[in-house]
């Protein structure tokens, strides 16, 4: 794992062990790998763990808002 989000009551900060000097902040966990997402394409292109992440986020939302009907 590189991207790693804390999620507090009010917020998620998202951090890098690769890069400790860097950190993001988001509203939701969605919103943060979103951010850090973004961090690893531009920092870490070789890397594609948060972008997997927020695909699978993405594609069980998609499935769990096709179950809801
Ligand atoms: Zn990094």
């Amino acid at each position: 794992m590189t991207i790693k989000l804390d999620a507090t009551n009010y917020s998620v900060v998202v951090t890098c062990t690769k890069c400790p000097w860097w950190y993001g902040f988001a509203d939701h966990k969605a919103g943060g790998w979103r951010v850090g997402a973004r961090h690893e394409e531009r920092a870490h292109p070789e890397i594609d763990q948060a972008r997997r992440a927020l695909d699978e986020r993405n594609r069980r939302a998609r499935h769990a808002a096709s179950q809801r009907k």
